[in-house]
């Protein structure tokens, strides 16, 4: 959750501004009082066929007042009318449209399902869809299926239909609202879901390898979209996709051994396809995603103009030459590159791992 934390902004660009004021505005309606829509259905009779008009008004504002002007709700309000009322029929008019696919799930949407079907509680939901797109079940921000999730979920009901049941994750789910109510004992649900659990786990482990089996093709292709960063740059006719060697992950060229590109990845942070190409080298981008910071699109070209030393910093170089590593005593600092740029390293590494950053 985003919220305001109390200090004022000064000198915001008038779309920063904006979205401050939604960001307050949201936080504060947080607060407010619960408002009152009042929605009437009226369903007429012509012939023998139903037509329904509904109408939506507000019938208390409540938290609407602190989130104007982003309150997004029609007021359609409907004639006075009473039940059994006969009504005049002014116009006919035939109309030929077709009815629209449903949108896809948005991870917001998606919630809302949950919740409405009962599955997860309030605070599991969100974990629940991190899950999906950590395990590549899912992908994009309009959520589609991945050829892994669909084929587990395929596979799950063939052969172990149980645990993709709506209906056993909503009793569970139920329980464990159950505990926080206080309105059940631990224990005893405890004891319930593990002779369930139990009983679905050992029949799917009999079945281990023909599940794994039949998943395997699935998870390589959805593996290998998911690590694909773009085109090679060098032979022009390959891919260059995320690899795992003896060393920890790289990229290489996937018409390897025809194409020996290959390009170093940072070992710290999780590493994802940026989908760009870097705009001074054409080179495709990877995400970096670390803990605490901001996820960093990074140019995987070493020799990236971006990249390159600036004056001062070719003079810090040369200074650092002639000094010892203030670690170790023995090395001397030297000129290292790594995605994130160029930085000085004690040239006796790995034996120590001394670096500084560059100021220039
Ligand atoms: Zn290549
Ligand atoms: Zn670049
Ligand atoms: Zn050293």
């Amino acid at each position: 959750a985003i919220y305001p934390t109390g200090i004022t902004p000064k000198s915001l660009k008038p779309p920063e501004q904006k979205v401050y004021d939604l960001i307050v505005k949201r936080f504060l309606a947080t607060f407010g009082d619960w408002a009152m829509r009042e929605t009437i259905t009226v369903a007429i009779a012509v012939k023998d066929e139903i037509f329904i008009a509904k109408g939506t008004t507000t019938k208390e504002r409540g938290w609407h007042v602190l989130y104007e002007p982003y309150v997004n709700l029609k007021e359609e309000e409907l004639p006075p009318l009473a039940a059994g009322d006969e009504i005049v029929i002014k116009k006919i008019t035939l109309l030929k449209k077709e009815t629209q696919p449903p949108k896809r799930y948005t991870e917001s949407s998606l919630v809302k399902e949950l919740e409405k079907r009962g599955l997860g509680t309030k605070s599991t939901r969100a974990a629940i869809i991190e899950t999906l797109f950590q395990r590549g079940y899912v992908a994009e921000k309009s959520l589609q299926a991945t050829k892994l999730g669909i084929r587990i979920v395929t596979v799950l009901s063939k052969y172990s239909p149980e645990i993709i049941d709506e209906q056993l994750t909503k009793r569970f789910d139920e329980d464990m609202e159950l505990i926080i109510e206080d309105k059940k004992k631990e224990e005893e649900i405890l004891d319930g879901a593990k002779d369930v659990l139990t009983g679905i786990l050992t029949k799917f482990r009999k079945q281990e390898k023909s599940i794994g089996a039949e998943l395997r093709e699935a998870w390589q292709e959805t593996q290998d979209k998911q690590n694909t960063l773009g085109d090679c740059p060098i032979c022009k006719k390959g891919k260059l996709v995320i690899k795992k060697g003896k060393y920890g992950l790289f990229i290489a060229c996937n018409q390897y051994p025809e194409c020996t590109t290959t390009f170093k990845l940072p070992q710290n942070g999780l590493v994802k396809p940026a989908d760009a190409v870097c705009e001074a080298c054409s080179t495709p981008m990877i995400l970096v995603v670390r803990k605490k910071k901001r996820p960093e699109k990074l140019c995987i070209n070493p020799a990236c103009p971006t990249k390159k030393l600036t004056t001062e910093e070719k003079k810090e170089v040369k200074a650092a030459a002639d000094k010892p590593c203030p670690k170790c005593g023995t090395g001397t600092l030297v000129l290292r590159t790594s995605v994130y740029g160029s930085f000085l390293g004690c040239s006796n590494y790995p034996k120590c791992r001394h670096t500084e950053q560059l100021n220039g």
